[in-house]
């Protein structure tokens, strides 16, 4: 027998299992597809403990207790979302200014973003136990658990967490093949925010800010659909955010220049000519990702997904097998805070069974 417990996915969720697992004393291997860590807590690194968002940006501390206490012991600097001055509504008959509404409210964000807290997770555990570039394509349970790499190796254990979004897990080769009330489990819950692709544009100053503009837009135009500030004033950082609100198809058809021309251009209609001299741009498609989005995560779902799947709550394979990830939690089904959950209930589940066994 290999290891005892392999973790597939060093996202939130499968750093957060190890840190479990860890403190259990439990010998573990965390098997990561991307050649970083962090999943959809991803963004680009622009010093010591500042960057810019490309997946999540927020965390609410004050409702999430796991993400709380995680920031407290990690000593993560943490700052509220700014949203001073008045919010812009991009109507199809022309730019509206309307109030100071708080529309982000006790949200907060991380400094460096959720990356630098995947990043400062990673860095608690020994580099041995975290295995990038390694890509899970296939779980073999006749004896114990035996997983198979998009490299054709093989590594042995004696069960495993799949950290990943459950969308993917479905697409593995199973031997023997996943129980139907488990697939349907699977692949019902869409993947939260899979289907959408983040646009950034960082600039020299926050000329908005001196216009009494927040930063904050809704549109009903696009290409940006919600425009929020993005901006760490200790780091020097002053960005402006957008989700895009075209469908996948229609951004693919648009190219990345395109659509970067178009997301421009609406900030340019919403906040002046200064929009269109940014020094940096970034653009990143999630659905395009296969690490993240799986089949049917081309469309986002209408509001946030009920998630708590019944089948995603409990072991599979004689307790071999349990499923972490954001998308298995309850609670917080999709967020950071859920991932952490996730990860305690899925080691939780594994070490009851072990003792009962
Ligand atoms: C644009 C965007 C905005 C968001 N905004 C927020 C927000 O503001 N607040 C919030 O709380 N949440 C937000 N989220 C959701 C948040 O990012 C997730 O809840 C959280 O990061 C999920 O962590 P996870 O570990 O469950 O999954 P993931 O981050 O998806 O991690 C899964 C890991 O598994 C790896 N993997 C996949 N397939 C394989 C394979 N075959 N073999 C090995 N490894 C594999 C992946 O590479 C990845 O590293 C947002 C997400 C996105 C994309």
């Amino acid at each position: 027998m290999g290891v005892d417990t392999l973790i597939i996915g060093a996202g939130i969720s499968g750093l957060a299992a190890g840190l479990r697992l860890q403190s259990l004393e439990r010998d573990f291997l965390i098997l990561e597809a991307r050649n970083h860590v962090g999943g959809r807590a991803h963004g680009v690194v622009l010093g010591d403990d500042s960057g810019i968002d490309l997946g999540p940006s927020w965390v609410w501390p004050a409702h999430q207790p796991r993400v709380r206490s995680l920031i407290e012991a990690l000593g993560l600097r943490h700052f509220e979302q700014f949203e001073t001055g008045h919010i812009l509504y991009d109507a199809h008959g022309g730019v509206q200014r309307l109030g100071h509404p708080a529309r982000y409210g006790d949200a907060r964000r991380l400094a460096g973003g959720p990356a630098a807290l995947a990043r400062a997770m990673a860095e608690r555990l020994p580099t041995a136990c975290i295995r990038t570039g390694a890509e899970v394509t296939a779980l073999d349970f006749a004896d114990g658990v035996t997983v198979t790499l998009a490299s054709g190796e093989t590594l042995n254990a004696r069960r495993v967490i799949a950290a990943v979004p459950p969308r993917l897990v479905a697409g593995w080769t199973m031997t023997p093949e996943l129980p139907s009330e488990l697939v349907s489990g699977l692949t019902r819950w869409p993947t939260w925010m899979a289907a959408h692709a983040k646009f950034v544009a960082r600039f020299e100053t926050p000329f908005w800010r001196e216009a009494g503009l927040s930063g904050s837009a809704l549109s009903q135009r696009g290409p940006l659909m919600e425009v929020v500030d993005h901006s760490d004033e200790k780091a020097g950082i002053h960005a402006l955010f957008g989700f895009v609100g075209w469908p996948a198809q229609q951004r693919r058809q648009r190219g990345e220049a395109g659509l970067i021309g178009d997301a421009l251009g609406q900030l340019k209609r919403l906040f002046g000519d200064a929009a269109l001299s940014p020094t940096q741009t970034w653009l990143k498609d999630w659905s395009s990702d296969p690490f993240t989005a799986g089949p049917g995560d081309t469309a986002p779902p209408q509001g946030h997904p009920p998630y708590g799947e019944p089948a995603l709550q409990q072991l599979w394979f004689g307790g071999r097998l349990a499923i972490a990830g954001a998308e298995a939690d309850v609670r917080h089904g999709g967020l950071i805070e859920g991932a952490l959950a996730a990860a305690d209930a899925a080691v939780e589940r594994l070490e009851a069974a072990s003792s009962a066994a």
